[in-house]
């Protein structure tokens, strides 16, 4: 039987959205709940894939299934195509599995011609709707199917109303936009060479195909990676019959959300324009009005809404984002979605959900995008800071959050000042999708036009980047990178601070405060602890951060990189002194200095996390790193040691390495010189027998953790110095302290042979963030410099930095517990590469058994759902 790539609404239902996308499985199913929703038909997520799969073309099995139901359609609907007394025309709109908001294109009135025009003209007796119709839609179809660009169409729109001498597009009549309309098609075929498609068949054959390469822009491909949604899946695309929002004042259109989509909190939450068009909401090209005041303009139609609001939330069972259209005061539904959130609304949803009886707190753990919480652990504005701040202006807080920075203009340069280093805040008239990466690099998004549902406040709430829309007190002069705000000027590069909660504007910059967890995010982190099995860490090199690590929720330190502390104040110049000894004396001499600082340091960990493990790893990175650059540091270090510039010189000289990375770092540091992993015992376990006294009641239980180890026989030979110092240090104290020293498994040779390096080793941490350079033997300091062109390629869709390689290093994980587990069956696992903090990499480390992932103290939160989330998923046996 031939493949089935195309269902009417009425075959379809929710079930089906890896076929039908999010959009057309919810048109089927809100078809089926018997929902006013213009009847149309969804072309499959299959078909898409079949198109790349037949070098971006649409077969002729797919093209005579589309004629069928075109078909079905006209017989459903009583309209034909391109008929003289009943013409059907269409929208045309992708659909994906996961909702890619403002991701992709749609296209409007699609089955006009001159002659349909004229038809609808007439029988409608609204001329100069079917001519605004006409125009949008050769603009629309130039834009998207032919990618002819708006900027011609808007540039003839502004003409013609300043020929006219109007302000709003509303004002032009029929005459105008027949006019218009006979412009854009003259334009077109200037820049196509063709005739404008009369034919509607044929306009929708380019239109479906043209959402099908949609799938594969620029703008799409950043959103999928953002938002691990793979290629593989396609887009669907879906035909349904127009429903005219736009035929006069007893017509509209609208947005909206059963809850608040900043918030959370419950209650009618949207936006509505009459006589206008979907796109002229979202676009944001006009400032709509509140959807309450649909209750005014449209009572029945109000009415029915709000019933078909609560019949789509208790069906789905969350909060719902809907596109509707109002004709001649008749309701229709053109979409219904699970609406994005910010974290914040995302918490509060969840746990209302639960109280009203909707949901299980276990599905409500579930429910929550662990990557979105990010948001919510960023600094807020002080206060008190904020008490005393005069806003400039208030206006729409589209998406929570503080955000202070330098003003920019363009998303470009949005995005080159942050590749900088400078923190922007983009301010826009409007948004569209191509500023898309320029968004991503702001703190903060500002724009002068649009609502609570513009492009600018979707994308950024899905982003959790904060947002301030619709600030119409802005005199904006984009062209001079200028705007005029309560009597200030303001230019590029001044300093801006805006409240993405309140919606309000402030002159410099207000300082902020850190996150804390509590009410209802207190209250989902608490049931996530519930349900996970897997123990969260945290990756923290000083007690400050342990302890912030500590108030998010982390049971223990799985990494402090001892390296790191060797920066502070004049230790550098002790390490230095160390890494720049000729003889074993002049070392020494050089780590006594260091010893008790180092043991200080210990002390504070262990007391900052009260008895939790603590593992503590020993020094790593190449030595070159640490030394001086500067003539004026080389000088202080050739007096510190009594030798000269030239000696000094020599020395750093002879640290240099081709490849540091595969170079002289690791154990292979305290198999050469075992005097610095001694001292680093010694502080070790002197600090937790200083702490273990002062907390009898605590378990100070050291763990030494060492790095890059290959072979048995390097962690063999480390260990042994390693015990007999600890050992010596404890008979010394007189006191009973146990301790641990196991290896980071970071180097493939460690995993492949964990059977033997478990012989040895009291537990193993994987240091994803080596084992991944090394086993793509990818540099982890350079890959960001061709990772872009593998994405393009489609080689890669993720960074394996960030994101783990299931596949390969993921192989080499698991063999490594599988080899290492029979052998010491006492064995901890963990992982402390940056993957320790990323959702799908933690519900990995779920599935092959890890103890516990550690990761940076903001992304705690992050993995104890996402560990929760992992479990809930995946069941025990
Ligand atoms: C690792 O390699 O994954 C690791 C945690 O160590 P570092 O990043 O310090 O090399
Ligand atoms: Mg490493």
């Amino acid at each position: 039987m031939a493949n089935k790539w195309v269902y009417l609404f009425t075959e379809g239902d929710a079930s089906m959205r890896n076929l039908l996308g999010g959009k057309g499985a919810n048109l089927a199913e809100m078809t089926n709940i018997g929902l006013p929703v213009p009847q149309g038909f969804t072309i499959t997520t299959e078909a898409c894939t079949q198109y790349y799969e037949d070098g971006r073309e649409i077969n002729e099995e797919i093209q005579a299934q589309i004629n069928e139901y075109i078909g079905k359609m006209e017989e459903i609907t009583g309209k034909k195509f391109g008929d003289h007394e009943n013409p059907l025309l269409v929208s045309v709109r992708s659909g994906a599995r996961a909702s890619m908001p403002g991701m992709m294109d749609t296209i409007l009135n699609l089955g006009l011609n001159e002659e349909v025009v004229n038809v609808i003209a007439e029988k409608s007796g609204n001329a100069r709707w079917a001519w605004d119709c006409y125009r949008r839609f050769i603009q629309m179809y130039s834009d998207v199917v032919m990618e002819v660009g708006k900027k011609y169409f808007e540039t003839l729109i502004d003409e013609m109303k300043e020929k006219k001498g109007v302000k709003l597009d509303v004002e032009l009549d029929a005459d105008d936009l027949k006019e218009l309309a006979n412009q854009f098609k003259a334009e077109y075929k200037d820049k196509i060479g063709a005739d404008f498609p009369d034919d509607p068949k044929e306009q929708l054959m380019g239109a479906i195909k043209a959402v099908f390469r949609s799938w594969d822009n620029p703008r799409a491909n950043v959103y999928r990676r953002d938002n691990d949604i793979p290629y593989s899946w396609g887009t669907a695309v879906n035909v349904q019959s127009m429903a005219f929002g736009n035929m006069g004042d007893d017509c509209g259109t609208g947005v909206a959300f059963t809850r608040d989509p900043a918030t959370g909190e419950k209650g009618l939450f949207g936006e509505f324009l009459t006589n206008a068009q979907g796109e002229d909401v979202v676009a944001g090209v006009r400032t709509p009005m509140h959807i309450n005041e649909m209750a005014d303009k449209f009572p029945e139609a109000f009415k029915q809404f709000n019933e078909v609001c609560k019949t789509l939330e208790n069906h789905y069972r969350d909060m719902q984002d809907m596109e509707f259209t109002v004709e001649h005061g008749k309701l229709y539904m053109l979409q219904t979605r699970n609406g994005k959130r910010t974290a914040q609304a995302a918490l509060k949803i969840a746990c209302d959900l639960v109280d009203e009886g909707m949901r299980t707190p276990e599905e409500a753990v579930a429910m929550i995008d662990p990557r979105n919480l990010d948001t919510l652990l960023h600094p807020q504005f002080d206060a008190e800071a904020l008490k005393k701040a005069e806003p400039l202006a208030k206006a729409l807080a589209a998406s929570p959050g503080a955000a202070c920075g330098k003003i920019v203009f363009t998303a470009e340069d949005a995005k080159e000042w942050a590749a900088r280093g400078e923190k922007v805040v983009l301010v826009r008239l409007e948004t569209s999708p191509e500023d898309i990466e320029g968004m991503k690099a702001a703190q903060g998004i500002l724009t002068v036009r649009g609502g609570m549902t513009s492009h600018a406040a979707v994308v950024a709430r899905g982003m959790g980047t904060c947002c301030v829309s619709g600030c119409s007190d802005i005199a904006m002069d984009e062209e001079n990178k200028k705007f005029v705000l309560a009597g200030k000027e303001f230019h590029e590069g001044d300093a801006l601070s805006i409240d993405g909660s309140t919606g309000k504007i402030y002159d410099g910059i207000i300082p902020t405060v850190d996150a804390t967890i509590a009410g209802e995010f207190g209250r989902i982190m608490g049931w996530a602890d519930q349900y996970r099995r897997l123990k969260v860490r945290t990756n923290a090199d000083t007690p400050a951060d342990a302890r912030k690590a500590r108030e998010l929720g982390a049971e223990g330190i799985g990494l402090c990189r001892t390296e790191h502390m060797f920066f502070e104040g004049n230790r550098i110049d002790a390490f230095r002194e160390m890494i720049c000894s000729e003889t074993i004396e002049e070392r020494e001499a050089a780590l006594e200095k260091i010893l008790p600082e180092q043991q200080g340091d210990f002390e504070k960990l262990y007391e900052a996390l009260e008895g939790n493990p603590v593992c503590i790893r020993f020094l790593d990175p190449p030595l070159h790193e640490f030394v001086p650059t500067t003539e004026e540091d080389i000088k202080k270090l050739a007096d510190a040691q009594g030798k000269s510039v030239e000696t000094i010189k020599n020395i750093i000289a002879s640290l240099h390495e081709f490849n540091p990375m595969m170079g002289h770092r690791g154990c292979r540091l305290a198999v050469t010189y075992p005097e610095i992993a001694k001292m680093q015992t010694k502080a070790v376990i002197r600090a937790a027998i200083n702490v273990q006294k002062a907390h009898p009641d605590w378990t100070v239980e050291p763990e030494i953790m060492i790095p890059l180890v290959g072979d048995i026989k390097e962690l063999k030979y480390v260990k042994n110095f390693v015990v007999e110092t600890a050992d010596a240090e404890i008979a010394a104290a007189g006191i009973e302290l146990k301790y641990q020293v196991g290896t980071m498994i970071e180097i493939p040779r460690a995993a492949l042979t964990a059977d033997d390096i478990a012989k040895e080793a009291e537990f193993f941490c994987f240091g994803t963030n080596d084992l991944t350079q090394m086993t793509y033997g990818f540099s982890r300091d350079d890959a960001g410099k061709f990772l872009n062109a593998y994405y393009d390629a489609k080689i890669f869709e993720n960074d394996p930095f960030a994101k783990l390689d299931q596949v390969g290093v993921g192989k080499l994980m698991k063999m490594a517990i599988e080899l290492g587990k029979p052998v010491r069956p006492e064995l901890h696992v963990g992982i402390c590469g940056e993957h320790g903090g990323d959702p799908s990499s933690v519900e990995f480390c779920h599935k092959i058994g890890l103890d516990y992932v550690s990761c940076s103290p903001f992304r705690v939160p992050i993995a104890r759902l996402a560990a929760a989330q992992a479990a809930i998923k995946n069941p025990r046996k």
